[in-house]
């Protein structure tokens, strides 16, 4: 069973595989935009808001575990 988690406002959204986050922490230190924080050893994005789409913690990820990440269309 996924335990894939969506954090979404009116522009941007991001989707995350708990069950693939290790908590190493790479977005959090990658994004200019502080969307991440780390809670319990697993990725939060409660500031999906501030996001610029730069993409930067997708490819930094070292799990795949970020999923999915775009502006509305
Ligand atoms: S796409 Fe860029 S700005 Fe948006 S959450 Fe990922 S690293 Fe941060």
């Amino acid at each position: 069973m996924s335990n894939i988690k969506k954090w979404e406002d009116l522009d941007h959204w991001v989707e995350i595989d708990l069950d693939k986050c290790v908590g190493a922490g790479e977005c959090v230190e990658v994004c200019p935009a502080d969307v991440y924080e780390l809670n319990n050893g697993k990725v939060t994005a409660e500031n999906i808001g501030e996001c610029t789409d730069c993409l930067a913690c997708q490819d930094v990820c070292p799990t795949n575990a970020i999923l999915r990440h775009s502006a509305w269309d």
